[in-house]
């Protein structure tokens, strides 16, 4: 169907942080299939854990016990310090579990119409919760009605939360992204996870944090809430979990991993054994390789050089980020400097209009960073001068 409007390029194999096209063409990759192949394309370790997954067992069902799903859930609740994890497909499958368990939890306790907290320019997902939830009317418009039970309030705005918490008794969770990615690449004040929390706990609300695109490494810590010292209740993954492969985590915490009972909720693909040795390898090879330290500092790296070549730059209105991921927010609209950037064979993406967005590989190189600095510089800057 016509949901896409694709780029004019088709890739055909990958290396690295390099795609080479069916013409035989090189591509700088800064994207990463948006926040999945951290481990870049094709690492021989990831490819070869799938290989052997493939040709061993690929697929039994939810009836069974799985193995590499009970180790990976072992793994993710270890690195997170969470209780339990139920597994699915997707971001949007993994927050409408955690949704879900919400209004269960509510429920249980009492409370007839449970309501969610949750942001203005949020992206959660595409289903009906999950864009109901999304605090941006593109993805809603068209596809009312809307869901009821939530409440939205502006980001990074402490304020908000407390006046809902006065107003409105029905309220069982908070749902938020440590930071915003498709919002914007918009970073919260460093105290605004540790104040949701303080909220959270005088008011017995669960703490969701949507970790689908700031999880996994690249915040530069396996989990972004790691930053602020805080424990939620329940965390949601996706993107970089499989490196490339579709799966999505629930994670939960205390009581919200006493509410989902056998029958409340279920997927037919989510934790098969393959998506499964796919995510415990990628999990694996980030810490033999080191890739936290190598994001933190490669993050900061590129932020420092940005911030070196555009500093002259009037229209430039702020570089930000936080580990591998990378906002460039400018005056104007910018959409087109992505087409621009393919013609020189780097791939970037623009998100909310004005913001040059980069989500490398966890494996890229400082040379390789340099070159994606030099480039989309270039192309800032000839863009504002045109
Ligand atoms: C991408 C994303 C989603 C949706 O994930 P899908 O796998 O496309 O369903 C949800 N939340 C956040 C924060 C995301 O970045």
């Amino acid at each position: 169907m016509n949901t896409y409007s694709r780029l004019p390029v088709t890739f055909v194999k990958g290396s690295g942080v390099w795609l080479w096209d069916d013409r035989g063409e090189k591509y700088l990759d800064a994207l990463s299939g948006v926040a999945v192949c951290g481990l870049g394309h094709c690492h021989p370790r990831l490819s070869k854990a799938i290989c052997e997954q493939a040709s061993t067992l690929i697929h039994t069902s939810n009836l069974y016990h799985i193995e590499k799903q009970e180790r990976l859930a072992e793994r993710l609740t270890q690195l997170s310090g969470m209780d339990n994890a139920f597994f699915c497909n997707s971001g949007a499958e993994a927050n409408e579990a955690a949704i879900k368990l919400a209004r269960l939890h509510g429920h249980d306790r009492g409370i007839a119409v449970p309501t969610i907290v949750v942001m203005e320019r949020s992206f959660h997902g595409r289903t009906m919760a999950t864009l109901t939830a999304s605090g941006n009317r593109k993805v809603q418009a068209g596809f009312e009605p809307l869901l009821s039970g939530f409440v939205r309030v502006p980001y990074n705005n402490i304020e908000a939360v407390a006046q809902v918490a006065a107003n409105n008794k029905d309220v069982v969770a908070v749902l938020v992204e440590p930071f915003q990615g498709e919002g914007g690449v918009n970073i919260p004040e460093a105290h605004y996870l540790r104040e949701l929390r303080h909220l959270c706990d005088q008011n017995g609300w669960l703490l969701m944090l949507d970790e689908v695109q700031s999880g996994i490494g690249r915040s530069g810590k396996w989990f972004a809430f790691q930053h602020s010292q805080i424990m939620p209740d329940v965390v949601t993954l996706a993107k970089g979990l499989g490196g490339g492969v579709a799966i999505g985590a629930c994670m939960a915490k205390g009581a919200a991993a006493e509410v989902f009972k056998p029958g409340n909720h279920a997927s037919t693909f989510g934790g098969n054994p393959l998506a499964c040795a796919a995510a415990l390898e990628t999990l694996a090879v980030i810490e033999d390789e080191h890739l936290l330290e190598h994001a933190t500092e490669l993050g900061d790296f590129l932020r420092n050089r940005f911030r070196q070549q555009l500093s002259d730059v009037s229209k430039v209105v702020q570089i930000r980020g936080q580990g591998l991921i990378v906002g460039i927010e400018l005056a104007v609209p910018c959409v087109d400097l992505v087409k621009k950037a393919l013609e020189r064979k780097l791939l970037i993406n623009v998100t909310s209009e004005k913001v040059v967005r980069l989500l490398p590989a966890f494996v890229m190189q400082q040379n390789e960073a340099e070159q994606v600095v030099d480039i989309t510089c270039l192309l800032i800057k000839e863009f504002l001068n045109s």
